[in-house]
Formats: C-alpha cells, sequence, structure tokens
C-alpha cells in the first residue's frame, strides 16, 4: 500500500488505525492540511464522524497517507503539533554496527 487514499467511512478509519501504519492527514475549507499520527490521540471518532459521516465530507476529509512527505506533497499538509509525526520512521536496527 502506497501514496494515499480517502477515508470514506468509519470502517476505513478504524482499518489504517489497526494496521497502525502511515498517517492521516485532516483536510479543511478554510485551513491547510493537518498532517497527524495514524493512532494520534486528537484523531477522534466523534470528529470524523461529524466531518465525514454528518456533513458528507463538505467541509474537510480524511486521508491515509504513506509518510509525512507525501501528506505535504499532496495535501501541503503541516505536522500537527500535538501528536508531532516524524518525518521519517528510524527504525532501531538503523543504529545497529
Ligand atoms: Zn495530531
Amino acid at each position: 500500500m502506497g501514496g494515499s487514499k480517502e477515508l470514506e467511512s468509519f470502517d476505513d478509519l478504524r482499518k489504517v488505525r489497526l494496521a497502525d501504519e502511515g498517517f492521516i492527514v485532516i483536510t479543511g475549507t478554510n485551513k491547510s492540511a493537518i498532517i497527524h499520527k495514524v493512532n494520534a490521540k486528537c484523531i477522534t471518532t466523534d470528529r470524523f464522524n461529524s466531518k465525514v459521516s454528518i456533513d458528507n465530507r463538505k467541509r474537510g476529509s480524511y486521508f491515509w497517507v504513506d509518510s509525512v512527505a507525501t501528506g505535504a506533497r499532496e495535501f501541503g499538509g503541516k505536522r500537527c503539533k500535538v501528536c508531532k509525526p516524524e518525518l521519517r520512521l528510524v527504525l532501531p536496527s538503523t543504529f545497529d554496527g
């Protein structure tokens, strides 16, 4: 799985959070897109439901992206100051030997 895809339902959100990979970009009509960690506490199911289900995505959408770089390139997203998604995943093994 790579690139980006829109999260169109609560089930989509649940699946990417279970997979625990990538990041979530939240777009809005009058503010810049914000990139969050996929399991960040600042992404609430209540807000997801109100934006996606009730407002029918007219005032903003949720997208899954494979990296912070994709979120910045495709959506002009900025990193969330609360959950602070990393620019690059550095695996612990990188520091071995
Ligand atoms: Zn966040």
